[in-house]
């Protein structure tokens, strides 16, 4: 097939869908919508949620996650994708088996583990899996403070401890590194940047005292992803994804009873 036909920048998710609308699937696909690139999705695992918490869900037969992804390879361009929630050590590894397979540009791993409400999103056994099949394909990673330690067994109390984080992250295959400060208790939300030349920074931010944050996570990673099949470097693309999701937290919308989604057309 002529290439230019596939010329547009086309994206894939790879995670969970929220049926509340603000997180996982739902919410890279209005990130990726307002970036101005065309959206794609593997679907790993359903929900059954709201902005009160994750009723139930269930993930999907591997056949069914491998013909997603060898539709997509047939078919179309894809030049950035991300994952999110991948449920347990079973469908971890079928993910990482897909993306050795096929080239889909660019991977933005948001190694979601436990929704907002409490619900576990990811096994305790798919962690070490995490480490080992997913991180050394990882363009870049983008765990939360409670995620990195996790990930890294670190006690993560300090700006040096999660430096030090960030570089086991690195040591463990991931190219370039963000830790997201949103779950500490600071008035400044402080995130911090290790790319892949060692060139390190930190991205900080006024906290919004809000309850409305439901898929803050994917719609930063999300919008990296869309920057990056846009060809930004990945410097831009973090950058852009910072100022996004704060835009996008400041001007919160009102829909539902608990943590609400975000305002993705901020
Ligand atoms: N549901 C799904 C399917 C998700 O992918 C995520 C986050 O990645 C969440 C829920 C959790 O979102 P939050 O922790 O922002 O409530």
């Amino acid at each position: 097939m002529a290439e230019e036909v596939n010329a547009f920048p086309q994206t894939l998710t790879i995670a969970g869908t929220d049926s509340g609308g603000g997180a996982g699937v739902m919410a890279d696909l209005k990130t990726m919508q307002e970036r101005h690139v065309f959206s794609t999705a593997v679907i790993v695992a359903v929900t059954a949620q709201n902005t009160l918490g994750v009723q139930d869900f269930m993930a999907l037969p591997k056949k069914l996650i491998d013909e997603q992804f060898a539709s997509l390879a047939d078919d179309l361009a894809i030049k950035a994708c991300k994952t999110g929630m991948l449920a347990d050590a079973e469908h971890v590894r079928i993910v990482a088996d897909n993306l050795r397979k096929y080239d889909f540009g660019p991977l933005t791993v948001d190694p979601v583990m436990i929704a907002k409400g409490g619900a576990a999103l990811l096994a305790d056994d798919a962690i070490e899996v995490v480490k080992e099949e997913l991180l050394p394909l990882a363009t870049i990673v983008t765990p939360n403070l409670p995620e990195a330690e996790r990930l890294t067994g670190m006690t993560i109390a300090t700006p040096d401890d999660t430096k030090l984080a960030a570089q086991q992250l690195q040591a463990a295959g991931a190219k370039n590194v963000i830790i997201k400060g949103g779950h500490g208790d600071t008035d400044t939300v402080s995130d911090y940047v290790l790319l892949a030349d060692g060139h390190d920074f930190w991205l900080s931010s006024p906290r919004v005292d809000t309850v409305r944050t439901h898929g803050t996570g994917d719609t930063l990673s999300s919008c990296m992803t869309a920057e990056l099949a846009k060809g930004h470097d990945i410097e831009t693309a973090i950058r852009t994804a910072k100022d996004f999701v704060e835009a996008a937290i400041k001007n919160t919308i009102q829909v539902g009873h608990g943590h609400g989604p975000l305002n993705h057309w901020a």
